[in-house]
């Protein structure tokens, strides 16, 4: 379990890493349908690959507020469940956090929203996303027979008294503004934080591997569109780059935090050490 800690202006953040996934060589290729095999070697070979999930949680304004749930107890990879040890660190319980949001419905960021005996891990939690993320994944499943698909049907619909639907621009609390960056799933959305002039922006998986700084045009195998996902992966990191931003990804090396920078017509990762 690893907790960093940051301030935003008047908003305290830490980033709370949930655990880190395993991944070979062969599972980091399979991921990369359009890239060469032997380029992805060749990228990983230079640097491993990164599989940390790291969760954003933020104090504004008297609300906490977590970004993601990870797996929680819930199963899954081997040693999850760090966010729950990271915000008994923070002197924090699940019962403490306000709202929850939820930057797009895949397992490794939804699971965790019930525990072990499949309780709702988050008692008090409000929940927000977006109409669209809501509308693909709710056709998809319902469309599907697969048991995963069934299980995270319910485990969707178990929330959605709670859940209400937020738009890019609105702030889901002082200095907290939802930002589109659709492609990864159709409602993927992150988050642009600020208070007295400083700037965090949480882009979430625009993509999963620091190499796809260097190389944009590399599809995520998970991705709803890859082509879409590629234009927003361009257009952010080219805005964090431009405008300097501190910048949070929830799948880079713990603690995920660094600067973007340019390099000629892709880009170069700089992380805080
Ligand atoms: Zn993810």
């Amino acid at each position: 379990m690893s907790v960093y800690q940051l301030q935003i202006g008047e908003i305290n953040c830490a980033v709370l890493q949930e655990g880190v996934v395993k991944m070979t060589a062969e599972d980091v290729i399979a991921r990369y349908p359009n890239a060469e095999p032997d380029a992805i070697a060749a990228a990983i070979a230079a640097q491993p690959p990164s599989g940390s999930l790291n969760l954003l949680y933020l104090q504004s304004a008297g609300s906490h507020i977590l970004v993601d749930v990870g797996f929680g107890e819930t199963p899954g990879p081997p040693d999850m469940g760090g966010v729950l040890r990271g915000l008994t660190s923070l002197g924090l319980s699940a019962a403490d956090i306000d709202i929850i949001h939820l930057t797009h419905f895949h397992g490794d960021h939804i699971s965790g929203l019930v525990d072990a005996d499949g309780a709702t891990a988050y008692p008090n939690a409000r929940y927000v996303t977006t109409r669209s993320e809501w509308n693909e994944w709710m056709a998809r499943w319902k469309a599907s027979d697969a048991a995963r698909d069934r299980h995270r049907l319910q485990l969707i619909s178990s929330i959605a008294e709670r859940v209400s639907f937020v738009a890019p621009g609105e702030e889901i609390a002082p200095g907290v503004e939802v930002v589109n960056l659709e492609g990864h799933t159709l409602g993927h959305s992150g988050l642009l934080i600020e208070s007295k002039g400083e700037r965090l922006f949480h882009v979430v998986d625009i993509l999963h591997q620091a190499f796809q700084l260097a190389r944009p045009d590399w599809h995520f195998g998970l991705d709803s569109d890859g082509a879409l996902a590629e234009r927003v992966r361009r257009q952010t990191l080219g805005r964090c780059a431009d405008e300097n931003i501190l910048t949070l990804f929830y799948h880079l090396d713990f603690p995920g935090l660094g600067r973007v920078g340019r390099d000629g017509e892709v880009f170069a990762w700089k992380p805080v050490n």
